[in-house]
């Protein structure tokens, strides 16, 4: 947990690695115990539709925090060409076979396949991904739900740092279904507390609701959008977007950007998260809470 003293205020580094390998730990421990106590481990199931790049690197990180979770992973390759008939059988099955406590089918599918009518056939027990409806709507709704992991991770970084959120105005900026909107939810239900203001491409005056915000969270995906001018001193700024931009000083030809001017707002913040390694590391964590709690029945009792 890096501070560093600046002019105006003392700034944390939040540190998404820490946060995670704590977190995996403590699943590992459960996980571990649950073993010795003679019930198998939770099993992970994700289907990988094609061969996009990124989808596959994503699969395989997830393969990885499995088996240091010491949950059992198991990956569904399929093929480009793989009907939206043969996916949604794919998953029938998986929602009737009880070795599997949650499954994920990664996104994007190709695009002859409705993304919609493949999460609503996921039964909601399996849905770890949060993306069901009535996951969704659960989770809206302040009762027991998967809540989807980016907007968990975030949730997760802010408790682990303490950082206090009742009565403080949050700007969200981006209101996908998968990040902003419900990172907006949740942080101004009861326990987080928050006034919370959520921004899009439409909303007028951006600069300046940015900078009224305690803490701000930037999901847009639009590389170093957030700049010193549209943050508060002290504010708390959490960067989830993801940008790969070219590089000729990375072997691999290209570098990871946030949606936060990272070197011109940390000085001004009390808490950022820098990218990478904010942010991104908490995901696949909170994907492997939800496949515990699914192992254990916790959010749909049997
Ligand atoms: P999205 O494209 O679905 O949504 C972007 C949102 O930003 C939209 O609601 C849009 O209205 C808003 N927006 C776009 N331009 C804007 C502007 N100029 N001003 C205000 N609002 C604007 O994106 P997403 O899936 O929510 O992802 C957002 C970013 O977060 C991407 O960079 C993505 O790669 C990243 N991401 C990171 C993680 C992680 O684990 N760190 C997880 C999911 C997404």
């Amino acid at each position: 947990m890096g501070k560093i003293e600046t002019k105006k205020t003392i700034m944390t580094i939040i540190d998404g690695k820490e946060v995670a390998a704590a977190l995996r730990k403590q699943i590992a421990d459960e996980v571990a115990e649950m073993v010795r106590a003679g019930k198998r481990a939770p099993h992970l199931v994700a289907i990988l539709v094609g061969t996009d790049g990124a989808s596959q690197t994503y699969v395989g990180h997830k393969e990885k925090c499995c088996g240091e979770c010491g949950f059992r992973s198991t990956v569904l390759r399929l093929p480009e060409e793989t009907s939206e008939e043969e996916l949604l059988a794919h998953i029938d099955r998986l929602n009737a076979d009880e070795e599997v406590d949650g499954f994920i089918v990664q996104l994007p599918l190709p695009r002859h396949i409705s993304e919609q009518k493949v999460i609503e056939a996921i039964d909601p027990r399996k849905d770890v991904d949060g993306f069901h409806p009535i996951n969704v709507g659960r989770m809206n709704s302040g009762l027991p739900a998967f809540v989807s992991a980016t907007p968990d991770g975030i949730l997760s970084l802010l408790r682990y740092y303490g950082i206090e959120t009742a009565g403080r105005h949050c700007v969200v900026i981006g209101r996908s279904n998968i990040v902003g909107r419900p990172v907006a939810n949740l942080l101004s239900q009861k326990g987080w507390d928050c006034t919370v203001t959520l921004c899009h491409s439409r909303t007028r005056d951006l600069k300046q609701v940015a900078a009224s915000a305690d803490i701000l969270i930037a999901a847009l995906g639009k590389a170093e959008f957030v700049t010193a001018d549209m943050v508060k001193p002290g504010a708390v700024v959490i960067d989830v977007g993801i940008t790969r931009l070219p590089s000729d000083k990375t072997k691999s030809g290209w570098r990871l950007v946030g949606d936060v001017k990272y070197d011109e707002v940390a000085p001004k913040c009390s808490f950022i998260t820098p990218v990478p390694g904010g942010v991104g590391p908490m995901t696949i964590i909170s994907l492997m809470q939800n496949t515990l709690k699914a192992a254990r029945h916790e959010i749909y009792p049997r």
